[in-house]
């Protein structure tokens, strides 16, 4: 790999203060609580983060309880148009945004960009609320009666997101929220908070009500007082699995509703009549990009009969050819990981790997990236295995395991006795072979030759087993289910010739 790191640069600027979005600007938390917020591309503090309090948690969920009616009631075509205005400053701001995410998540431009990009796709989903709000009529289910259903928004609704997509997820969530007329209070991550400030300006100058739209920032005690106040009505989660089974358990246990995304170990299965080069292609890019840090990312390759050695060694070719850096340098392809305890965690993995019974075949804490920074290299690892702590346990980073199977059937069941259920691959030039993966596997996204299969914002996105709690995936159709409620009305208006008492329980024939 090649380094890009200018070494005995410190970064001299003063940490700066990152208040909550309250009432249509930013206050700063009095709780005396805060969590340092860093810029893993140098490991210097940027930022000094206020958590919220209990006073603080409940004077968000007032604002965003006192903003419903008013919002509620604001025209459907008002709604979109706010949207399509709040697409436009985001495409103008793009690139702002794109460096707010880099300095403190630490990917490349490149890679902020393309998340922005999928985020936004989410709004422009939504500006079709209109369409998407409409309900059934049927005319005539009994005489002089009409029957119809309408979905109606929810109140205040809550979204706690994690720190690897500190734009896009959010946006999965809010621009359905909002759009189908709930008030929407965000939990960022504690990691990189500060792009949902801008985020919020951006509404707000789209026209956004203040209030519709509220930013709270803390940790653990802030998503409890979400879960738990009764004027919350429902919680989407984006996270690591034992906070969203947490999460999805707490919150539904306080009556509301509750949608839990978790973890994942992603497999690619790669069967031998595979074009080697575009496997491997796919194989560098979805393991590394983002270091590693994405929930769709691959992080197992199953290589099938005798495609592992030639799979294996075009892998290992092109890991050299990848530019690790900071998102300052425009080249840089892969950045660094967002803490020094997330880069030491996966350190720790590819240090235990041989003894484990795995075969380190690239070692990426043998790195000439400094000092400086949350960086770490690329690994790989052969001969992965369940039982191996470097197989079982999600490692959110750039650490690609190689498992090794005789047949399309022992690939298939190492895939579907694994945990997690959130996207799978299979690369493959039979179109047979590719339909009977679709049928058998047990994930929720799955590609065919195509190794991040995040479903464009007009399906929905979720996984199975520990990678979702609950039962609605996020955004899309299903997003727009979660943020309302159905109600069907059966209508007769009054028509003296065919009124009568009838004790008998009505008919409709
Ligand atoms: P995380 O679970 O540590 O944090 C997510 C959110 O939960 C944050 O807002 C955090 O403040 C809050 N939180 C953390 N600990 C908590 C606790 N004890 N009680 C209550 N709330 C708590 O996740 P992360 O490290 O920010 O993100 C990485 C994880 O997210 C990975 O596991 C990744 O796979 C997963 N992820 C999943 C998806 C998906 O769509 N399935 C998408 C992105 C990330």
């Amino acid at each position: 790999m090649t380094s890009t790191m200018q070494k005995d640069t410190p970064d001299t600027t003063a940490p700066v203060k990152i208040g909550h979005w309250f009432s249509g600007k930013v206050v700063h938390s009095q709780s005396g609580r805060t969590s340092p917020v860093y810029n893993p591309a140098t490991g210097q503090v940027s930022g000094t983060l206020g958590l919220a309090d209990e006073t603080e948690l409940n004077e968000a969920v007032r604002i965003a309880s006192e903003a419903f009616p008013a919002w509620r009631a604001t025209p459907l075509g008002r709604r979109a148009e706010i949207l399509f205005k709040f697409r436009a400053l985001i495409d103008e701001h793009r690139d702002t945004i794109a460096s707010m995410i880099s300095a403190e998540h630490g990917k490349v431009p490149s890679d902020a960009l393309g998340e922005l990009a999928r985020g936004l796709e989410n709004v422009e989903f939504a500006c079709g609320i209109p369409q998407l709000l409409k309900g059934g009529f049927s005319e005539q289910a009994a005489r002089g009666v009409d029957v119809y259903s309408i979905r109606q928004p929810l109140g205040v609704v809550a979204g706690i997101t994690p720190f690897n997509f500190p734009a896009m997820v959010p946006m999965w969530m809010f621009a359905n929220a909002i759009a189908c007329g709930n008030t929407f209070i965000l939990k960022p991550s504690e990691r990189d908070p500060s792009v949902s400030l801008f985020l919020a300006e951006l509404l707000q100058r789209a026209g956004l009500p203040d209030g519709v739209f509220t930013v709270l920032h803390g940790d653990k005690s802030a998503v409890d007082g979400l879960l738990t106040h009764p004027d919350v009505k429902a919680v989407s989660f984006v996270g690591s699995t034992p906070i969203a089974k947490y999460v999805y358990e707490t919150g539904t246990r306080a009556g509301k509703r509750v949608q839990a995304l978790g973890g994942a170990k992603n497999h690619m299965l790669v069967l031998p009549d595979a074009d080697l080069d575009m496997a491997a292609d796919a194989a560098v890019s979805a393991a590394f990009g983002s270091a590693g840090e994405r929930c769709m990312a691959i992080s197992v390759v199953v290589a099938v009969g005798n495609v592992a050695d030639p799979l294996l060694s075009a892998i290992q070719k092109r890991m050299p050819n990848i530019r690790v850096g900071p998102a300052t340098d425009d080249k840089a392809e892969m950045g660094p990981l967002i803490t020094k305890e997330a880069r030491d965690r996966v350190e720790g993995y590819v240090a235990n790997a041989a003894a484990e019974g795995a075969t380190v075949v690239v070692d990426g804490r043998n790195h000439d990236l400094g000092e400086q920074g949350f960086f770490t290299g690329m690994s790989l690892l052969d001969g992965v295995k369940p039982g191996m702590k470097c197989y079982d346990d999600e490692i959110f980073g750039p650490v690609l395991g190689v498992a090794r199977v005789e047949t399309y059937e022992e690939g298939l069941k190492l895939i579907n006795d694994n945990l997690y259920g959130n996207g799978t691959a299979i690369f493959t030039r039979d179109g047979g072979v590719a339909r009977q993966f679709q049928f058998d596997v047990e994930v929720g996204m799955v590609g065919v030759n195509v190794p991040i299969p995040v479903p464009v914002s007009y399906y929905s996105f979720g996984g199975w087993k520990a990678s979702l709690f609950g039962d609605t995936h996020m955004y899309g159709p299903e997003g727009v289910q979660f943020y309302t409620r159905g109600k069907v009305v059966t209508s007769r208006w009054p028509d003296p010739s065919t009124s009568r008492i009838d004790l008998g329980f009505p008919q409709n024939r």
